[in-house]
């Protein structure tokens, strides 16, 4: 498999370093509001990714973290702490909003098919192991204390700019314009590890530490929370393209100097959905989330096609036009599963060889789920028999997570549901009182009539008729049921 790796800006052979076994980390959600779909297009992707890898065999493990501490509005040292932000705005503890929003986030992942990641594991769990490492890195000569603080010493580095070399001005995304320095920095890009004195006087969480009372700065969280269950040796570390710099850049030079070796071989990173205005984020208030999408009526299963029909390295620009497309072709794509018939029996191997050649061939090229999609209609068009479709499909929709069996199995079943009701109303026999009060027990004879007459047993008919005419009961047969009078 051919996978761009954001470190050597190439697209390389995917190789692991433990055989069969990938340790897969995912920068989790600051859980001081909703997701915007932004951020689950990285999420879904990331998915695609950690599906794909399952599906070629590897044994994967995934980690996550939930940043509930540390993460500062600028994503460098500077601004608000977004936790302390969504508690005032809320008039909540910032625990309070971070179970809500950690939950919210699940929520928005089950809807949207998105595996839960085989780890999770919230930055205030972890406090002991940040401390730790920051230990490390003031006896290895990589941080200092200063005002305070304690900072990593970024002059320590061979290289710091490790994602983009040249472009020093492109790394830049996630530092937002007019934020002051920070005078207790030796070198421009030092960052902290350890905040004591800082100006959020009100930090509601903090911790003892060696250097007093405080908490950690945002990027330890992830190298010590990705060491703690994936070891020292990480295969792919996965987060949307803000994270480049300064959050992974950080967190590579950090883990790189605790370590003394090479942490992570491949960096996958997700780029933008864009609106119309430009890329979307929270900070800029009103934003798009999954449940505005679903109020709208929209299934869940549309927002995912629409990310999966383009490439995960481009940005991606959302406009409804878009997103109602991908609500027609998901559900033409649901109907034509629908039309399929399902038995029992052998697959049709051969045809199931070549069909999953096209869909590898795809995602071995750097996941491209664009094509991924295709090859579903490729499997549609194949001549092979259903079941044998149906079979492949499954496979394909493991990694591409569009629920497509379980949709289509839904609207066959409504399909059934509506050509029984079509049926009962065309076969329906409505009995009425004619001038007398309705009598239900007049009126089940006079159904137990007609059923006796369906199946033609006419004596039986007969017999009722007269039973009736004797309690002084007249039947008028009508289409479509009968009419009855008391003389
Ligand atoms: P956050 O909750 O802000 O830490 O972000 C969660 C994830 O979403 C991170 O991996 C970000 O890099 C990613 N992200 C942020 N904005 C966008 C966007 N507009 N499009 C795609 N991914 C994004
Ligand atoms: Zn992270």
């Amino acid at each position: 498999m051919l996978l761009y790796n954001s470190l050597t800006h190439n697209k390389e052979e995917f190789f692991t370093n433990e055989p069969g076994k990938v340790k897969l980390y995912t920068c989790g959600p600051t859980v001081y509001h909703y997701a915007h779909i932004g951020n689950l297009r990285t999420y879904m992707m990331e998915d695609v990714l950690d599906k794909y890898l399952r599906y070629l065999g590897y044994d994967v493990l995934r980690v996550m973290n939930i940043t509930d501490v540390g993460h500062l509005s600028s994503d460098a040292d500077t601004g608000e702490d977004k936790m302390l932000k969504g508690a005032r705005r809320e008039h909540k503890t910032v625990m309070e909003i971070a179970k809500f929003y950690t939950d919210a986030f699940f929520d928005d992942c089950r809807r949207l098919n998105i595996r839960i990641p085989d780890v999770i594991e919230p930055a205030t769990g972890c406090i002991p192991e940040f401390i730790h490492m920051i230990e490390v890195l003031l006896e290895k000569g990589y941080a200092y204390q200063a005002g305070g603080n304690v900072y990593f010493d970024t002059s320590k580095l061979k290289e710091y700019y490790v994602f983009n070399k040249h472009e020093e001005e492109d790394l830049m995304v996630g530092v937002r314009e007019g934020v002051e320095e920070d005078v207790n920095k030796r070198n421009k890009n030092d960052f902290v590890l350890w905040f004591t004195k800082s100006k959020f006087e009100d930090q509601a969480l903090k911790w003892d530490s060696p250097w007093g009372v405080g908490y950690p700065g945002w990027h330890i969280e992830c190298s010590c929370i990705s060491m703690k269950h994936c070891g020292e040796y990480l295969d792919i570390h996965c987060g949307g393209i803000d994270n480049a710099f300064p959050h992974h850049t950080n967190e590579i030079a950090q883990s790189e100097a605790y370590l003394g070796h090479k942490w992570c071989n491949f960096w996958f990173h997700v780029l933008h959905l864009n609106d119309a205005s430009g890329k979307m984020s929270k900070s800029k208030g009103a934003f798009l989330t999954l449940s505005v999408l679903t109020d709208k009526g929209y299934d869940p299963m549309a927002y995912r096609l629409f990310c999966l029909q383009s490439h995960y390295r481009r940005n991606l620009v959302f406009t409804w036009e878009g997103l109602d497309n991908a609500a027609v072709t998901y559900n033409k794509l649901v109907a034509r599963i629908a039309a399929l018939k399902e038995s029992d029996g052998a697959v049709d191997e051969e045809a199931a060889a070549a069909l999953r050649a096209k869909f590898r061939e795809a995602l071995d090229n750097d996941l491209n789920t664009s094509l991924a999609v295709t090859a579903l209609y490729d499997v549609l068009k194949y001549k092979t028999d259903d079941r044998t479709k149906l079979a492949v499909l499954g496979e394909f929709d493991a990694v591409l997570g569009l629920n497509l069996l379980d949709a289509a199995a839904k609207k066959r079943e409504e399909q059934k549901q509506a050509a029984a009701q079509a049926a009962k109303q065309a076969g329906a026999y409505t009995v009425v009182a004619e001038g007398c009060e309705p009598d239900t027990a007049v009126e089940e004879q006079i159904r137990a009539r007609y059923d006796a007459k369906k199946a033609k047993n006419f004596a039986e008919a007969d017999r009722i008729r007269d039973e009736l005419k004797a309690q002084g009961i007249e039947i008028i047969d009508v289409p479509g049921g009968a009419k009855y009078r008391k003389n």
